[in-house]
């Protein structure tokens, strides 16, 4: 990990109130960030098949469709609701100042941004950032599944409230469904404070970082 990589983790570390660190369980970077995916289905294809999407009514007033980055065979994808304008104009997921703060998230456990996925349930920017609408969901949602079945991660984060209920199929308030691990076919799914919130209310944080070290361990466990 290089220097400003390491300063960024202990900032963010520091940020939320941790003084001291142990050495012991820690998360060594992906061996098998190059393995071969776990499904036929690959990335390009799935892009390929959303193509110049017209499928909802966002189609139209979006600048470009956001699809996802990172490790294409990452152990987790994290995933948030919709693209805000900085991930519009750019096609690219998180972008934004919450995207800066999940990077800080993502390494404050010692995995790198670029060895994660990083994708949200809609593609397209929905108008003045409002909440995603059922018919929109509907539509993107086989994309998205397709996406976490051909990555074949061992853990998916729901980033937020509408991620959290959206995957884990639940009404229930993030303060609940956060914190602790739901098996949902055959996956790993834990959810946490969207990094925009947390912006917001920053005391949150200290609860990110126990969901964070949850995974953490999670990941650890599941690679033996
Ligand atoms: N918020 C999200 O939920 N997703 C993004 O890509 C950016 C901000």
């Amino acid at each position: 990990m290089a220097y400003d990589d390491i300063i960024q983790q202990l900032e963010f570390l520091r940020d939320i109130g941790i003084e001291s660190l142990s050495l012991s369980n820690g998360i060594a970077t992906p061996e098998n960030a190059d393995a071969a995916p776990a499904s036929a289905d690959s990335l390009d294809a799935i892009r390929a098949d959303i193509g110049d999407c017209q499928r909802c009514k966002l189609a139209p007033q979006r600048t470009n469709i956001v699809f996802g980055s990172g490790n294409p065979n990452a152990e987790i994808v994290f995933v948030g609701e919709a693209p805000g304008y900085e991930e519009d104009q750019q096609g690219l997921p998180f972008v934004g100042a919450a995207g800066q703060l999940l990077t800080k998230i993502i390494e404050s456990i010692g995995i790198k941004r670029e060895d994660a996925y990083i994708c949200n349930i809609l593609k397209c920017r929905p108008p003045n950032n409002r909440n995603p609408e059922p018919d929109e969901v509907l539509v993107c949602n086989p994309f998205l599944k397709r996406q976490i079945a051909a990555i074949g991660p061992k853990i998916v984060c729901c980033l937020g409230k509408f991620a959290a209920q959206s995957l884990l199929q639940s009404p229930a308030p993030i303060t609940r469904l956060r914190g602790q691990f739901h098996d949902i076919d055959g996956l790993r799914v834990i959810a946490t404070f969207h990094p925009a919130y947390l912006l917001r209310s920053p005391e949150k944080k200290r609860e990110v970082w126990e969901d964070m070290k949850q995974i953490r361990a999670e990941l650890f466990r599941l690679r033996f």
